[in-house]
């Protein structure tokens, strides 16, 4: 779809702009088979809030593992009343959930870090490949300082894991703090945990609140040392 020669000469020129050009290139180029991935992280609002502004009704998808806290929950009614969206929510397989889990435990992810990515996969990554059938382009909240697998992350990659196609990281450069003048200063909804001390939001079971002096994504699969904590969505599968 881009050759090397493009990809490369679109993130010198996007490196220093907006997240808004970035998305506004990504519209023209491929709407409406582009779509949002939104994970109900503060990025991901303000990515929907900024895709509000230059697309009528954009596409967006919202995966539910089936654990994820009621603050989550309530911050989908929210989206659905600030936002003329095309949202549609993606659920697990039932049969594989009810597999694994039969076969392991209700709370398997505490058991090892293989049975956690298997999780991962069946609740996460499955639906992830359903949500991105027939697009062309996928939409992250992903930063460079979120996590060292992320340090070396792009505006405009091509997906390799995920068949080649599209994935814009408007927000690749933004810090923290952009993030959250950002929501304050446009009224942008959020969730809720993050006023309880939370600064990466997944899955109840796997998601705690940090300490100021923490990394973000610390609370994330907390009991895990030497794991790259990364739930499979986002593998480096890119160029
Ligand atoms: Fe399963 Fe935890 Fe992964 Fe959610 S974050 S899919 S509960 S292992």
């Amino acid at each position: 779809m881009l050759s090397k020669e493009e990809l490369d000469s679109l993130n010198k020129w996007f490196e220093d702009k907006e997240p808004l050009e970035v998305l506004k290139w990504g519209i023209e180029k491929f709407h409406p088979k582009i779509v949002l991935a939104c994970s109900l992280q503060a990025e991901d609002l303000v990515i929907l809030d900024m895709l509000s502004k230059v697309v009528e009704k954009p596409r967006v998808f919202i995966i539910d593992t089936g654990r994820l806290h009621q603050e989550s929950y309530d911050l989908i009614e929210e989206i659905n009343k600030k936002y003329n969206t095309d949202l549609r929510i993606y659920f697990p397989d039932y049969s594989e959930v009810e597999a694994l889990v039969n076969k392991h435990g209700i709370n398997l992810f505490y058991k090892s870090v293989e049975l956690r990515k298997a999780c991962c996969e069946v609740r996460k990554v499955l639906p992830l490949k359903r949500a991105l059938e027939g697009m062309q382009a996928w939409i992250t909240g992903l930063r460079r300082e979120q996590n060292f697998t992320r340090g070396g992350i792009k505006k405009i990659e091509i997906d390799e894991v995920n068949g080649g196609i599209v994935k814009l990281n408007p927000l690749a450069d933004w810090t923290w703090e952009q993030v959250w003048e950002y929501i304050k200063k446009n009224n942008v909804p959020y969730n809720k945990l993050y006023d309880k001390g939370y600064k990466s939001i997944g899955c109840v079971p796997c998601t705690r609140p940090v300490k100021p002096w923490e990394h973000p994504r610390a609370g994330r699969w907390w009991w895990e040392q030497n794991s790259d904590k990364e739930c499979g969505l986002h593998y480096r599968g890119v160029k």
